[in-house]
């Protein structure tokens, strides 16, 4: 049987990502990680959201819209494995999966009618979301869960800062009301170099955050030092 379903968002998230690189891995890695679900119509509406201000969490079920694929993937090679592993794609969270679904439990900081303030967040900026459901601690916490391949957060690494960098993200935290400093330090001590790569001191990273662009180097291994925040070129 090859039965389809079709299946609509609900919302779409604006998101302090702007790009996939530098996303953490899974969401709570950075609670400094915000963004706002914008629902659209019938869901914006506060009937749609009703109770949900006695809930501190909740599981986004949503579109890996910049990873779709025709083709179904049987094995993938998670970064988590150095990207030289291929594992089931049912043993992973790779987003490229059969039908493109990823889901991420998130803190609910503020609820509105048609808008859900998130924090901790691992989503793109745009991404489409398709449900959302109440985190439940008692059914959802399993206190002797195990998994073999991933058995704990990934290991951090000292993120320090040129002093200009540091002048200016406190600058546009200011401007943007975001804690901005938090979120590069948090994002960066992930370390979102592919695992394969050595870096080179002289070779450059970046990435967006809101409006800016964030740049780093490693100037020594397992080190990374923030080199500026400036406007993105939009
Ligand atoms: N927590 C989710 C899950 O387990 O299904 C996502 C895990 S996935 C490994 C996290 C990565 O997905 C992020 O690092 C980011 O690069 C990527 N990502 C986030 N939103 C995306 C989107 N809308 N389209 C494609 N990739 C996305």
């Amino acid at each position: 049987m090859n039965q389809r379903y079709s299946v609509t968002p609900i919302g779409f998230v604006r998101s302090c990502f702007k790009e996939k690189f530098a996303i953490p891995r899974q969401p709570q890695l950075a609670p400094a990680a915000r963004g706002v679900l914008e629902m659209v119509s019938p869901f914006d509406q506060g009937d749609a959201v009703q109770g949900l201000e006695q809930v501190s969490h909740v599981w986004l079920l949503f579109l890996f819209h910049e990873a779709l694929e025709e083709k179904p993937r049987l094995k993938v090679r998670p970064p988590r494995l150095g990207g030289n592993q291929s594992m089931g794609v049912f043993a992973t969270r790779a987003t490229h999966r059969p039908n493109g679904i990823g889901q991420s439990v998130v803190k609910l900081e503020k609820v509105e009618a048609g808008r859900l303030w998130l924090s901790g967040i691992d989503l793109l900026d745009g991404t489409p979301v398709l449900d959302v459901k109440p985190y439940v601690p008692y059914a959802d916490i399993i206190a002797n869960a195990s998994n073999g391949m991933a058995a704990g957060a990934p290991g951090l690494i000292p993120v320090s800062w040129d002093e200009s960098a540091l002048s200016q993200a406190r600058e546009n935290a200011l401007r943007l009301g975001e804690p901005l400093v938090e979120l590069i330090e948090q994002c960066l001590a992930q370390d979102p170099r592919p695992a394969y790569q050595v870096p080179a001191p002289e070779r450059r990273y970046g990435a967006q955050f809101w409006d800016l662009d964030v740049r780093w180097h490693y100037p020594r291994p397992g080190h990374i030092c923030v080199l500026e925040v400036v406007a993105a070129a939009s």
